[in-house]
Formats: structure tokens, C-alpha cells, sequence
């Protein structure tokens, strides 16, 4: 089902994504299956699953039909045992030469392995290194999972940040970053700070409180006139008498049980904030850690978010920060943004 879903998403009918999910099944059952069966019987077998998780399709009979009398099957199971003979008989039959011999090589390529297939096919091949490769990570399998600790930085790149061996990436390598202890009033040699605000932004406790203190009430006559901020969104002001030029103010999620979107809501403060600096060209940002104060957002979670969110950005757009530090008050949250920072790290 997996196939089908996928497919469907280019392919929205049930005769696109269904012989998706058929080709997906019969290499699935070649490459997986640990007693050896017969082709014949992973393409009856794949008719039968088709069958029955399309049933009440209006397309049903089509469907079973191509699968049993499909001509990229019948150049399978006629020549499976040559790569060459199965391709070259499939496009130069009547039809869709380009799919049927696309199945046809899947199909026998799975089958015969890659090195039964002719020097000839590979050759000339497109991307073939970056087809071998992703042909040995699935069939490898990733070991990341959402909620465990194994990590690999070669999965991450490739299907998460969905860069291959990318001079993006290697751009936005060079950005670093930074968590420090300290107070982010004070100078981090960064050209903005960003405030865990209130969405009056008319200044509050924490953060908040030391910043309009340290920039003074010139701070707080240019935040009336805002209007007050929503919560994931953020703007920008001048930074008065702090030493940095510009303060972005952004109002997190009061934590509710997790259930009040309030992990979109927080990575949407670092994008917002990010989104503001990159239209500025500040280069150099110090942020707090927004929402788990007053707040009481779970920090472990609040620092993943933190962390992924703001490499994320700086991956889609290289070469526009060069320094991202959070500036944290004390050591348990240090620790926390630290262990993030280095699990981020692509190495
Ligand atoms: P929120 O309302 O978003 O939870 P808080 O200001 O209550 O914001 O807390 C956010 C984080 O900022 C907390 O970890 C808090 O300890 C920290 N914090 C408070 N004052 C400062 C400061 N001057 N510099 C850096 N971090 C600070």
C-alpha cells in the first residue's frame, strides 16, 4: 500500500497508482521474501492483493487484467533469466515502451541482481552512482527513528534535508552554532536578539522583562506602536540601548499538554524570527530559549524543535547567517540546546 500511496501522490487515479503498488509488492517479495519462490507466483500473488485491496473499484477487472496479461509480467517470466533478452523484447512490443521497459528492468533487475545486468545498461547510465547508492540505503534500511537515539548523519542529509552530496549544504555547513550561558542583554556580538515576548509586546517578566529594561523606554514607545504580535509570528525594532542594532520579538506557546499546536507554533517563532533577519540582513542572531519559561514548555522537546527548525532554515537558505547562538541563563538549559546542536550537526 505503501507504493500506491506514494504514486498516487503524481498519479491520482486508481490504473495510475495501483500497478504502482503492484511493481512495489513484486520487488518487495524478490528482495525481501526469505524462501526462495517463483516469480509466477509473486505476480499471481500481487493479482490477488490488488484484488482485494481494490475491491469495489470501478477499475477492478482493468487492473487485474493488465497484471495478468501485462505485457512488462509476460517479458518477465519469459526471459527471467536474461536481463537483455526481457528489456528488448518489452519496448519493442506495441505500447508505452518507456514504462513497460522501466517494469520489465525493475522486475529482472531484482531478479537477476546487478551485476547479471550487461555492461551495456550501465554505461551510459544517468546518476547511476546516486541510484546504487539509494538502492543500498533501502535495501540497508534506516536505522533513525523518530523517538530513539541511533543516528545517522549520511540519512539525515540525503532523506531528510534532501541534499545530495550538495554545495548547499556544504554552504550552510559553515554556518555555526552556538550555545553559551550567560544573560542576552549583553553583548554577543551578534547584530539582533530575539525576545520571548508576550503578544501585547508591551513587555512582561523573564526575558522579556530584562530586555525592555536594558534597551529602556524607547523600547516600549516603538512596540506600542505594532500592535501587538501573534503567537509563531514575529517583528522586528530597533534595539536602542542594547548593544546590538535590532530586537525581534516573537510570542511563543503557552504549553497546553502539547495538544494546542504548540510544536508547530514554536518552530513557526524561529521561522518567523529567521524569515524577519534574512529580510534585514542580520547575518548574526542570539536567541533565548523562547517558551520555556514562563511558558513552561518541556525543554528537551522546545530545544529539538529549536535546533531542527533553525537548521532547516539555514539549509534552504545558504550563505544568508553566519552565527546562530542562543544565549541560555542557566545549565540545564545549556546542556539541553547543546546535545541538540551536536545531534543537528552533518558531518
Ligand atoms: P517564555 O514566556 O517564552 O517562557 P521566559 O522569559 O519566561 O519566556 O523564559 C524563556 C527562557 O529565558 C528561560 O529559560 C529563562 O530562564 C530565560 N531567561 C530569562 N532571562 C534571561 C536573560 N536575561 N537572558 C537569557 N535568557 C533569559
Amino acid at each position: 500500500m505503501e507504493g500506491a500511496e506514494i504514486a498516487a501522490i503524481t498519479h491520482g487515479h486508481s490504473l495510475g497508482y495501483m500497478p504502482a503498488a503492484v511493481l512495489t509488492h513484486i520487488i518487495n517479495r524478490i528482495v525481501f521474501s526469505e524462501e526462495r519462490i517463483s516469480l509466477k507466483s509473486i505476480i499471481l500473488e500481487a493479482k490477488d492483493t490488488v484484488a482485494k485491496v481494490s475491491r469495489g473499484d470501478k477499475h477492478l477487472k482493468e487492473l487485474t487484467d493488465i497484471i495478468g496479461l501485462g505485457i512488462a509480467h509476460y517479458c518477465s517470466l519469459r526471459h527471467q533469466n536474461d536481463f537483455s533478452d526481457g528489456v528488448i523484447a518489452v519496448v519493442n512490443h506495441k505500447g508505452d515502451s518507456d514504462s513497460t521497459g522501466t517494469v520489465t528492468g525493475n522486475i529482472l533487475g531484482a531478479l537477476l541482481e546487478f551485476d547479471a545486468i550487461e555492461e551495456r545498461w550501465k554505461t551510459n547510465l544517468e546518476l547511476i552512482d546516486v541510484m546504487i547508492e539509494m538502492a543500498d540505503d533501502f535495501c540497508h534500511g534506516c536505522q533513525i527513528h523518530e523517538f530513539g537515539h541511533y543516528e545517522d548523519p549520511d540519512w539525515r542529509r540525503k532523506y531528510i534535508y534532501m541534499r545530495w552530496k550538495d554545495e548547499k549544504l556544504d554552504i550552510a555547513e559553515k554556518t555555526q552554532f552556538i550555545a553559551v550561558r550567560g544573560d542576552i542583554t549583553k553583548d554577543h556580538g551578534v547584530q539582533a536578539i530575539v525576545n520571548a515576548a508576550n503578544t501585547s509586546l508591551l513587555g512582561g517578566g523573564g526575558v522579556d522583562g530584562a530586555i525592555h529594561r536594558a534597551a529602556g523606554s524607547e523600547l516600549l514607545a516603538e512596540c506600542r506602536l505594532l500592535n501587538g504580535c501573534k503567537t509563531g509570528q514575529a517583528k522586528i525594532t530597533k534595539a536602542y540601548k542594547l548593544p546590538c542594532e535590532y530586537v525581534i520579538h516573537t510570542p511563543g506557546p503557552h504549553w497546553n499538554g502539547g495538544k494546542s499546536k504548540e510544536a508547530e507554533l514554536l518552530a513557526s517563532c524561529y521561522r518567523s524570527c529567521l524569515e524577519l533577519a534574512v529580510e534585514n540582513g542580520i547575518k548574526k542572531i542570539a536567541f533565548p530559549s523562547i517558551a520555556t519559561g514562563i511558558y513552561s514548555y518541556p525543554l528537551d522537546q522546545a530545544a529539538e524543535i529549536a535546533v531542527k527548525t533553525v537548521k532547516e532554515f539555514v539549509v534552504n537558505h545558504p550563505g544568508e547567517l553566519n552565527v546562530i547562538k542562543w544565549v541560555l541563563f542557566d545549565d540545564t538549559t545549556l546542556r539541553a540546546y547543546e546535545a541538540q546542536i551536536e545531534r543537528w550537526t552533518v558531518s
